[in-house]
Formats: structure tokens, sequence, C-alpha cells
């Protein structure tokens, strides 16, 4: 596959798909390393994990580099290497106590039978990942999975894959981790044979691929861990503080050109404090400066896929056409090849536009006024995606009431975005934005066993005639 560089527009990569012959071989590899993996138990997988967090410290020059390549980017790309060695010390950490056997018990429907409970791994776990954080979303499962004593099948996004070549030299230089873990490299056919050939399928990406990927677990009778589009509303209530607001809103919305699904695309500002918001909006929105003239300098990074540049103009242009009014950017920049789109706020918008109902994952802020709080909840949950949400208010009674009522599952109280730093507080994905055990929290390592319960009888065994038939 020819792969596109987002900073020049240029096909200058090409990458290697692998065959199906070569998945299947990764496959019954996996599998026959895998038992022996679970049975190490979770000390030795910790090592293990430490010493592929050495060896990714060891190459992390190059796997930034690469990774900067796919993306456009330059330091976010090295936070997000760095991000994933935290996560390995964040599951090290926590994994052994998680996963401490508990004590034997009795049952309370019969005290002579005493209860033991254990987790069984799923033996093979297939990820695949999309292309906005593309180191980051594909070891965000894969690291919980091995730590639980799965093995792992990984078929990161083909937009991005640069950084892959690097990745996999850090985990060869651990034979123990790479006989559990192996790259898949390729785009659709490679993500439908990984979830054709292993035991339970975590997927981030679009809506449409999601869809697919749960017909087709389904079809196999595998749980799939789904995570999904968004379209993240923002309210801001009339006692909020503005200047805190706003910043913490243009982050959210525009940062990392908002190829974030946790990016806020909604915002609804009480009336009463509706113009000083836009103001001061737009103000901090037409500061914001593009990478564009030295990779290494500004707060915007190019469009990595490009056909988000049309998805982009397509919604500009049908809320221009039903009256919309662009305050800043509102058009497409071309810089030696590569795509940037500066943020844009836009008003005068309804839920009649698609940039009010339809996933942009671009740096459009729309904004819209509301009239009183039940208003502004009707408008914000008004969507088919229920991934996070944000609420600014100073006051703590509003901010507890109205919280509780954002079909989502991650609500960020005066700040935006809180799901791409805090990790540790468990959330679904609500609506069409997702299905199935969080990956945030405790449950991202618990949801990769079963539960086997063994029930000893330390009494006597109940003999046929407790089915004795008799009179009513
Ligand atoms: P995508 O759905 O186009 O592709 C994601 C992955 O699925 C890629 O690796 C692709 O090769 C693979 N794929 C495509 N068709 C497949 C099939 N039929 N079977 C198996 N695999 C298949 O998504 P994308 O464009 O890479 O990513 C952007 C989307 O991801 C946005 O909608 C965004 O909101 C979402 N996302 C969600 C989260 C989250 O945590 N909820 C995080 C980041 C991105």
């Amino acid at each position: 596959m020819k792969i596109r560089n987002p900073y020049t527009g240029e096909y200058d990569y090409e990458l290697l798909v692998d065959p199906a012959d070569a998945i299947d071989k990764k496959v019954t590899d996996l599998r026959a390393n895998q038992k022996a993996w679970q049975h190490a138990g979770v000390v030795h997988r910790a090592k293990i994990l430490q010493d592929w967090k050495a060896s990714i410290q060891k190459h992390l020059q190059e796997i930034t580099e690469q990774l900067a390549k796919d993306t456009g980017r330059n330091y976010i790309s090295k936070y997000e290497v760095i991000g994933v060695m935290g996560m390995i010390d964040g599951w090290c950490y926590k994994a052994p106590r998680l996963l401490e056997e508990k004590t034997e018990r009795a049952s309370m429907f019969d005290s002579n039978v005493k209860i033991r409970e254990r987790g069984i791994p799923y033996d093979l776990v297939g990820v695949i990942g999309p292309w906005n954080f593309p180191i980051t979303l594909s070891l965000i499962d894969a690291i919980p999975a091995l730590m639980a004593g799965c093995a792992v099948l990984l078929k990161p996004s083909e937009v991005t894959p640069r950084y892959l070549d690097p990745l996999e030299k850090s985990i060869q230089e651990v034979p123990a981790l790479a006989a559990v873990l192996k790259l898949v490299r390729g785009g659709a056919e490679a993500g439908k044979a990984v979830v054709n050939n292993t035991d339970a399928v975590c997927f981030t990406g679009s809506i449409a691929t999601g869809k697919h990927i749960a017909m087709a677990a389904a079809t196999r009778l595998i749980p799939a861990f789904l995570e999904l589009g968004g379209k993240d509303p923002a309210l801001v209530l009339a006692d909020a503080d503005l200047e805190m607001a706003t910043d913490a809103i243009l982050r959210s919305a525009v940062g990392a050109t908002g190829q974030a699904c946790q990016s806020l695309e909604r915002i609804y500002v009480h009336e009463d404090a509706y113009d000083n918001f836009l103001n001061l909006l737009v103000a901090k929105a037409k500061k914001v400066t593009l990478n564009a003239t030295k990779k290494s300098e500004g707060q915007l990074g190019p469009l990595i896929f490009e056909p988000q540049a049309k998805l982009i103009m397509d919604q500009l242009q049908d809320a221009k056409e039903k009256g919309a009014h662009i305050h800043s950017g509102g058009a497409i920049e071309t810089h030696h090849g590569g795509l940037w789109c500066p943020p844009t706020v836009v008003s005068n918008v309804d839920h009649e536009m698609t940039i009010m109902t339809e996933e942009t994952f671009g740096p459009l802020i729309p904004v819209m006024p509301f009239k009183d709080e039940a208003a502004g909840i009707r408008l914000a949950n008004d969507s088919e995606f229920g991934l996070s949400a944000s609420l600014f208010s100073s006051d703590m009674a509003s901010i507890e009431r109205i919280a509780y009522q954002l079909e989502a599952g991650a609500i960020s109280i005066n700040d935006g975005s809180l799901t791409n730093k805090i990790y540790d507080a468990e959330k679904n994905a609500f609506k069409k934005s997702g299905l199935n055990g969080s990956r945030m929290g405790d449950a991202g390592l618990l949801r990769f066993f079963r539960k086997r319960a063994l029930l000893v009888q330390t009494g006597k065994p109940a003999p046929i005639d407790s089915f004795e038939e008799i009179e009513l």
C-alpha cells in the first residue's frame, strides 16, 4: 500500500501488507505460546513488560521520528510514546493487586458449598486501531490484555504505519513478549482476519466499521469491545468562568487538530453568557498557530487522513447554506502539499446542520445559545453519540443536577476531554459511541477475564430423594 505523508502530501512510504497465510502463522504461534504466558503469573508478565518499556526507551527516538512522519506532528508524537511507557508502568503497578486470588467463601445458598472464583483470560485477543493517536490507541488495549495473560494480535491503522518497524524491533528484543504479541500490517482485509481468528476483539475506530466488527464478532459469538466515534457537547452555564471555559473548550476542540474522539464538537452556551463567550472564543481561536512553516512550532498539525478535508468542507458548506456565520478559519489551507484547517468558530447553527449532528474529527467549533437548563440538556442529548461531554459552571449544585442527566459516559467538569489523560475513571460509551466493558479504570484489565467458579461440596450431596414428587 502506498502511504501518504500528511505534512508533505507525498506518497513516500510503502506498507507491505501481511498475506493471509502470514497472519495464520502468527495466530498459530500466538496460540501455542499463550498458555505458558498465562501460567507464568502476573509478576513475571509485569517484569517482561518492564523489559519492553526499557526496549521502547532504547528506541524512543526512532519510534518518535516515524510516528511524527505518520501524523505530521512533532513533540506530540514523543509525548504519545512516553504515554505508552506510562501505561505499562500503570498496569504493572495495578495488575498484581487486581489479580490477587480471592479467598474461599461459603455460598449464601448452602454454607456447605465453598466457592472459589478465578479469572481465566481469553487466549487470544485481537486489537484493531485507528490513525488519530496511532501508538496510544493500538496499545491502550493491548497492554492490559497482555498483563491479563492473553496473547495479542494487533492490527494498527494502515494510514499511519511507519512507526511499526521500530516498535516491532522493540518487541523482538524481548523474546518472551514477541512470543505473545504480534503485529499485523494491512487494511480492512487484515482487520477482518483479526476478528475471524481471535477469541475477543478490541476495536477503536468509526461507527461504520464498528458495526461490521460487531456483526462479524456476533457470527463467531466472541465479545467485541467497541470504542467508536463521538460528537461531544459542552454546556456553558450563565455563571461559568468564561476565560477558563473558552481556554478549555478551545484546547479540547482543536487540540491535535480536533482529531480525537473526545474532542468537543458542539458548544451550547446560556444566552446570558453567549455574546461574551463567543467574542472571547473567536479572539483566542484567531491566535492559534499552525505548524505548517516549521513542524516544531505551532499548535495545530495537518489533517492526517486526506478525506477529512472534504468532510470538513462539506459540513461547513452545509452550515453556510443554512445560515451559519464563520468567525475564524473556514477553509482548508494547503502548505507544501499538506492540508491544514485552522480553528473555525461557527455561530448561528442548529440541529438541521450536519456540523451539529455528524462527527467532524476536525477543528470546527460550532456555538449555539440555549435559554434555560432544560433546553441546554435537551440539545446536548439530541445526538446519536454518547462518548463524553463537558459542563462549565461555578455552582456545584447545578453541576451535580445537570451532569447526571447528560447521556454520555464521561463528563468533564470545568474542563474538556479529561478522558485523554485520566485513565483510572471507569466509564462506558453511551448510545452509538461504543459497546461493552470499559477500557478505563480497573475494568480495562478485568474485562479480559471470564470467571471460572469452583463449587466445592463439603457436606453431603443431596440424594435423588430431593427430587421425590409429593402432594402440593
Ligand atoms: P476506521 O473505522 O476507518 O478504521 C479503524 C481500523 O479498522 C483501521 O485499522 C482499519 O484498517 C480497520 N478496519 C476497517 N474496516 C475493517 C473491517 N471491515 N474489519 C476489521 N477492521 C477494519 O476508523 P479511523 O478512521 O481509523 O479512526 C477514526 C475514528 O475512530 C473516528 O470515528 C473516531 O471518533 C474513532 N475513535 C474513537 C476513539 C474512542 O476511544 N472511542 C478513539 C479514537 C478514535
